[in-house]
């Protein structure tokens, strides 16, 4: 049924086994979707090594790599792709970053340095990357980022990420309003709280979790699975009608007062 089988999917963010981005790019090759993958680069090389070994298992076409911040690197990563593939049909935006002192506290202590990288690397770059997939996206495509409802509400200690959720929503909706004509959709997944690499950054996350166990409707938080098998059912065409949405992924705690 949901068969991505020829697709060029191009997955941003993984840093470890617990990336959501490694659920997306799990259940991606499962329905057949040709992959690539980014890592963070790094002086070390510490992040390539990771990713090259977690992701040797789906035989990915391309492992290239990408800091958002770095212009020459992000042009290089979409030629890269444009020289393997031809086309791109599915891009997955699944990064953010904010200085972890932030995270905690008084919002209005946030510095205008810290702030505007916040924006720049987690809600700015999903407009350039999709600025570059578009001439790769001629036959159509479809684009997904990652959101929380701290982006919709305030959440404790989630602070400047929750101002950079907020830009990264609403740049859903212009990206999926301007895009829509040449057949590229472009929607968010707002997933409950999972322990990662960068949540465990945000103070409290762990008091999150276990409120969403009491609180949310099927008691329980979700896994990267779940917000994988979403973020697969958004990039086919079983969801060909959909786009400009913030589809929420998070064992239905969004609609309890
Ligand atoms: P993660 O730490 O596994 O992934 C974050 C990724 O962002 C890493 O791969 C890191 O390398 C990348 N990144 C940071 N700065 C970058 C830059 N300058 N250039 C390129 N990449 C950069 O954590 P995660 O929780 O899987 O986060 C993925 C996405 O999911 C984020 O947008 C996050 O806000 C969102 N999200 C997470 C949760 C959660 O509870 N974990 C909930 C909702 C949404």
């Amino acid at each position: 049924m949901l068969d991505l089988t020829g697709k060029n999917a191009f997955v941003t963010g993984i840093a470890n086994n617990r990336s959501i981005a490694w659920g997306i790019a799990q259940q991606l090759h499962q329905a057949g979707a040709n992959l690539g993958v980014n890592y963070m680069p790094d002086e070390k090389g510490r992040y390539e090594k990771k990713v090259r070994q977690l992701v040797d298992p789906l035989n990915p076409d391309l492992i290239l790599p990408c800091d958002v911040q770095d212009d020459k690197l992000m042009e290089e990563m979409f030629n890269a792709i444009a020289q393997k593939w031809g086309k791109l049909d599915i891009l997955i935006h699944c990064l953010a970053f904010a200085d972890k002192e932030y995270l905690m506290g008084d919002y209005s202590s946030v510095p205008r340095d810290a702030f505007s990288k916040s924006l720049e690397i987690s809600a700015y770059s999903l407009t350039d990357f999709a600025r570059l997939a578009k001439p790769l996206m001629q036959e159509g495509g479809s684009i997904v980022t990652l959101s929380y409802l701290g982006g919709v509400k305030v959440m404790p200690n989630y602070n400047v990420m929750g101002v950079a959720k907020s830009a990264l929503e609403m740049s859903v909706r212009y990206l999926a309003s301007e895009l829509g004509p040449q057949n590229i959709r472009v929607n968010g997944i707002s997933a409950g709280p999972i322990r990662t690499l960068a949540s465990s950054a945000i103070g409290g996350i762990l008091d999150m979790i276990r409120m969403m166990e009491e609180k949310a409707p099927l008691r329980r938080t979700v896994t990267q699975e779940e917000v994988g098998n979403t973020a697969a059912f958004l990039c086919s065409d079983l969801a060909s009608g959909i786009t400009g949405q913030i589809i929420y992924v998070d064992a239905g705690y969004e609609i309890m007062g």
